[in-house]
């Protein structure tokens, strides 16, 4: 055995996964296929309950404090309601995961990039061999007692030893507008939302330092129209399509009821545990909490406390998994019914600060007590109706 844990994919779930495992004393390896820094598909924008759970500070890399929002677009007409504190901090992925690295490495993990694994193996000692290739495609390998797979919405790691793959239920695509006399006015401390744009989602104009990133994203189904609408949306604020630069899409991985996140000395964290929450396609916080989650259960387990990594899946079922399914219920419920609650936020302020506390610390979601289960008795009951509906428009198959 060559090192006590191999984490493959530096996004926010494998560096945090890595920071936090050697944080408590452990040898770690972290391994991407990308040099960094290097861009991902992605709106960049972290939210306030992400920003909590990392133990540094983010400034560097923040290049907008969002603390309002703009819902509709101009040909519809526009609502902006303000929460006079910081909801959403706008950065951009290439700057962020190479921050996020830096601090795992100064933490102690070693990270070995431009190396692509092609595989793992459990060895008959309880140990796994992680087989990788570099760009030049000379192979190597590694030994490890844990694996922890962080390698994204198409990782091969969990599936390599029997792990099922995350639904993929959203896609979405994005570019960025160059702004070179700075962010317009009107968008400053600002996020522009639609939810009517598109079914199963919205669309999105997040400023950044010199830019501001359009996206839009919504059901599986919705990709082969997400050019056309992506398009269009940008035309409605008068805009070229045609400047948008480095446009990518991707999809966004939502975990079925029941997944198995670990199996043995292998665990599954961020998109390819498919932490992304379903109503607002919000993936980094599920990638950092899911990667948190796992680290104290690898320390027990490499300190022979525990015999392979079943608290991680207790874990997700207790700590993350509630939310992800409330958040699944409102979308239903959303998208169902997109015209009243549009409505609804955009003309009572207790129904936007209620979107506003979701978005940005989820603590609508952690209220406890009778009235919470009250609530959620009644978001059940309701989204059980807007699935039926969606269903008999043909909205959704399943
Ligand atoms: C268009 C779009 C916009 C989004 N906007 C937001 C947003 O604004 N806010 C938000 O919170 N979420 C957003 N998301 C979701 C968010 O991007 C993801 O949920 C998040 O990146 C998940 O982090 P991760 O670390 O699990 O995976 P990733 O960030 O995908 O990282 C996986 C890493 O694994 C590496 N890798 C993969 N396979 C291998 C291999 N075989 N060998 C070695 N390395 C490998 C990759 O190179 C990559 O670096 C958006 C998603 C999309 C598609």
């Amino acid at each position: 055995m060559d090192t006590e844990v191999i984490v493959v994919g530096a996004g926010p779930a494998g560096s945090t996964a890595a920071r936090e495992i050697a944080s408590r004393g452990h040898r770690v390896l972290l391994i991407d296929r990308a040099e960094f820094p290097r861009d991902k598909a992605c709106g960049g924008g972290v939210s306030v309950k992400t920003r909590e759970l990392l133990p540094f500070d983010l400034s560097p890399v923040i290049e907008h404090v969002v603390t309002g929002i703009i819902l509709g677009n101009p040909r519809t007409g526009t609502v902006t309601r303000e929460t006079g504190e910081p909801m959403l901090y706008m950065t951009q992925r290439r700057r962020l995961d190479a921050f996020l690295v830096d601090r795992a490495r100064e933490a102690g993990v070693e990270f070995l990039q431009g190396q692509v694994v092609r595989g793992v193996e459990a060895r008959p000692d309880g140990t796994y061999e992680v087989r990788m290739e570099d760009h030049e495609d000379h192979a190597s390998t590694h030994t490890a007692r844990v694996v922890v797979a962080a390698d994204g919405a198409n990782g091969i790691v969990g599936h390599a030893v029997g792990l099922a793959r995350p639904l993929a239920h959203g896609v979405a695509l994005e570019g960025n507008l160059p702004c070179p006399d700075g962010i317009p006015l009107w968008l400053q401390g600002h996020v522009a939302v639609d939810v009517a744009l598109i079914p199963g989602g919205y669309g999105w104009l997040f400023p950044k330092g010199d830019h501001i990133n359009i996206g839009v994203g919504g059901w599986a189904d919705a990709g082969p129209k997400l050019r056309d609408t992506l398009d269009s949306y940008v035309r409605t604020y008068g805009w070229d399509p045609g400047a948008l630069r480095d446009e990518a899409g991707h999809q966004l991985p939502l975990q079925p009821k029941g997944m198995r996140v670990a199996k043995g000395g292998v665990a599954l964290v961020g998109d390819a545990a498919g932490m992304v929450e379903p109503l607002l396609g919000e993936g980094m916080y599920g990638a950092v909490a899911s990667a948190c989650a796992l680290a104290p259960v690898v320390h027990r387990y490499l300190n022979g406390a525990c015999a392979d990594l079943a608290e991680y899946q207790q874990a997700m079922e207790r700590d993350l998994r509630p939310d992800l399914e409330r958040a699944g219920y409102l979308a239903d419920i959303l998208h169902a019914w997109p015209g009243p609650l549009v409505w609804g936020a955009r003309r009572s302020k207790r129904a936007w600060w209620a979107v506003a506390a979701l978005m940005s610390t989820g603590r609508m979601a952690r209220a406890d007590g009778l009235l919470s289960r009250v609530a959620d008795a009644t978001v059940r009951g309701l989204a059980r109706i807007a699935r039926t509906s969606l269903r008999r428009r043909h909205l959704i198959t399943e």
